[in-house]
């Protein structure tokens, strides 16, 4: 068992993570940040930020997320690549294990944010940020003008490309079955756009364009008869929804039915001492500038209980 008992840990290292770190370290916490399977999160592969405030001519995602890191270095935070494999908050402090060692922490802010599906493809993962977005929010003003596709056949894949048709000439909606997940008023009114066009039954093969490092078209496949054809496109929007990564706190922490961690009063969770801000806790607004502050609520509430509890 380690010695040493952190004042705080964080858990991730994208926006939510990064601004609570900026916050505890300027309190003097000396917080750990461990930076997760994908450090930097969904902002170190977006391109362009153009709604984050203070950048009026915008920000590249990478640029804002190492700013935002080093801002957290200066005061005093730490940082170690890895990733909690378990955590025990039954104890106090709490164990967090990291496979190659173990730390206990008196407060733990979970950070750990939440992926975006992808479909998979070789040729999709190689286009993100070249045509291929998960963020209709982030990335849909750079196809002004241009004819792009959706993926999906739920809420999100609705309102992205309802979204979508304020900035493209065209959004094929793109989905493997006839049935839909969303909810009847989401799909009519994007059944009902005249920009929106639905191709159901389909499944991408392959996204073309890789040798020319931008997205030129789809190869689809009908489900039904099997044959196969190419939609020419600018752009595609994968809408299948999203990962909270919090599996590992299933039976300590209350979850919702889509493995979200609920919370109460922002960024409390069930457990005294233990705080959960960003993507992992917010399936409604989903936007850096929504997950910073909460960061900084849950750094704000980590000072406090620590003073509480007499540190
Ligand atoms: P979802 O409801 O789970 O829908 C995901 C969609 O993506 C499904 O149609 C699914 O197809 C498809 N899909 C999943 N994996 C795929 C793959 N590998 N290849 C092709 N298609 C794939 O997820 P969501 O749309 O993100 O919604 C999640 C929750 O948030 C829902 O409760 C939703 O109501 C809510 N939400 C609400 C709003 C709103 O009210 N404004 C907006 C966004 C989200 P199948 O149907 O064939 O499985």
């Amino acid at each position: 068992m380690p010695e040493t008992v952190r004042d705080t840990v964080i858990l991730g290292s994208g926006c939510a993570g990064l601004t609570a770190a900026i916050y505890a370290a300027r309190s003097n916490l000396k917080p750990l940040v461990l930076e997760g399977h994908e450090p930097g999160g969904q902002l170190s592969i977006t391109t362009l930020v153009e709604n984050f405030p203070g950048w009026p001519e915008g920000i590249q995602g990478p640029e804002l997320i190492e700013n935002m890191r080093k801002q957290a270095s200066r005061f005093g935070a730490e940082f170690r690549l890895g990733h909690l494999v378990k955590a025990d908050l039954s104890k106090h402090p709490f164990e967090l294990d990291l496979g190659s060692e173990k730390i206990r922490t008196r407060t733990l802010i979970i950070a750990s944010g939440a992926s975006a599906r992808w479909l998979g493809l070789p040729s999709e993962q190689a286009l993100i940020g070249h045509g291929v977005s998960s963020c209709a929010t982030c990335d849909g003003f750079f196809f002004s003008g241009k004819d792009i596709a959706v993926v999906g056949g739920g809420d999100s894949a609705m309102e992205e490309a309802l979204f979508l048709t304020r900035f493209c000439t065209r959004v094929t909606l793109l989905h493997r079955r006839d049935q839909f997940r969303a909810s009847r008023i989401m799909l009519d009114r994007a059944m009902a756009h005249p920009k929106i066009e639905f191709l159901t039954n389909v499944t991408i093969e392959e996204v073309l364009g890789v040798d020319e490092k931008e997205v030129k078209g789809v190869r689809l496949r009908d489900n039904v008869t099997g044959e196969e054809s190419t939609l020419p496109i600018s752009g595609l929007f994968l809408g299948i929804g999203h990962e909270p990564n919090a599996k590992m706190f299933a039976g300590q922490l209350d979850l919702d039915e889509d493995g979200y961690i609920r919370t109460h009063d922002y960024v409390f969770t069930r457990v005294p001492g233990v705080y959960a801000c960003g993507d992992v806790q917010d399936r409604r607004y989903r936007q850096a500038i929504t997950a910073a502050g909460s960061g900084c609520m849950a750094a704000l509430e980590v000072e406090k209980y620590l003073e509480e509890h007499g540190r």
